[in-house]
């Protein structure tokens, strides 16, 4: 059995999880609480490990390896976090060698996002098939590969990302982009979008309206597929991969935006990817990390061909 943690800017989430993909005993949730810094986050993700670990009725003896997720910027090789917006104040963390050192057991570490498609590649949308290059993370020379977030998508008047730049992805996809992008929509509209009355606007009100005839969120779910469009086109060129999986809050927007983003991809794609590169939500959701780096943890201890079971 393998140990996954997912370390998040809100949340420290572990599970203990089998030789097939399967959470094993109630995984654990606590508070990152980033604030306190990284001294303390690093004793909330120990307590986090022993508890899912207890919760499988398992010990550190029946734990073949320890898998930990974490956002980048990392350093792979180095097994740190660099210096990351979600974590604000943590910088050169040593978190593999402090989890390799308390538990004994060899330490996977990995990109969240890329853990979390490793995740899918084993168990979830994207099992069975060759992609994530031979069922390899792509994580390039200096662990900031797979960063697909910060794909640049607009150079005119680009928007302000997380990340500092202008024109990622998700500066205009993500769910908060999307309510930022509605906001401004709403200034210049006269009065007749149903969002107008909505007292708290988020990503799933504007999905809502879409699915009700709202014209003006039709517009913004529409744009926001043409974007994620444009992102899975650019991958679709750059690696020609058999399956892109979307995760996140978006799959909130349900069918119609997946049916949207095929439609798009089929004006900005290859012919030949368009058509064949199938295009899913992810089936792990908010278990994807967990699984995820607990598969990185497989990987480690059994090779990168373990992923295929
Ligand atoms: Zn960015």
């Amino acid at each position: 059995m393998f140990v996954g943690l997912d370390v998040g800017g809100t949340t420290i989430k572990a599970a203990t999880v089998d030789d097939s993909g399967r959470i094993v005993g109630q995984p654990v949730a606590l508070a990152t609480e980033a604030d306190r810094g990284p001294e303390h986050g690093l004793h909330v993700m120990a307590d986090a490990i022993r508890g899912a670990i207890a919760n499988a009725a398992s010990t550190i003896a029946d734990i073949a390896a320890i898998g930990v997720a974490t956002p980048g910027p990392i350093d792979i090789p180095a097994g740190m976090i660099l210096d990351t917006p979600n974590l604000r104040g943590w910088r050169n963390v040593p978190v593999r060698d402090f989890v390799t050192q308390s538990f004994g057991r060899p330490t996977a570490f990995q990109n969240d996002a890329n853990a979390a498609a490793v995740g899918e590649g084993w168990v979830g949308a994207g099992r069975g098939v060759r992609s994530m290059i031979d069922g390899r993370v792509v994580d390039g020379a200096h662990s900031h590969g797979g960063e697909i977030g910060h794909i640049k998508i607009e150079m005119t008047n680009p928007r302000l990302c997380g990340c500092g730049q202008r024109g990622c992805l998700e500066a205009y996809a993500s769910a908060t982009a999307v309510v930022a992008r509605a906001r401004e929509s709403l200034q210049v509209d006269a009065g007749h979008s149903a969002l107008h009355g909505v007292s708290e606007l988020s990503a799933r009100a504007v999905f809502d309206a879409a699915a009700n005839g709202d014209a003006l969120a039709q517009t913004l779910v529409d744009d926001t597929a043409r974007y994620l469009a444009i992102g899975a086109a650019t991958l679709m060129h750059v690696i020609d991969p058999e399956v892109i999986v979307f995760a996140g809050g978006m799959t909130a927007a349900g069918p119609a935006l997946l049916e949207a983003i095929r439609r798009h991809v089929k004006d900005v794609a290859f012919p030949v990817p368009a058509a064949r590169c199938a295009i899913r939500y992810s089936e792990l959701g908010m278990d994807a990390g967990v699984i995820g780096a607990a598969g990185c943890a497989r990987q480690l201890v059994e090779g990168p061909g373990s992923r295929r079971l």
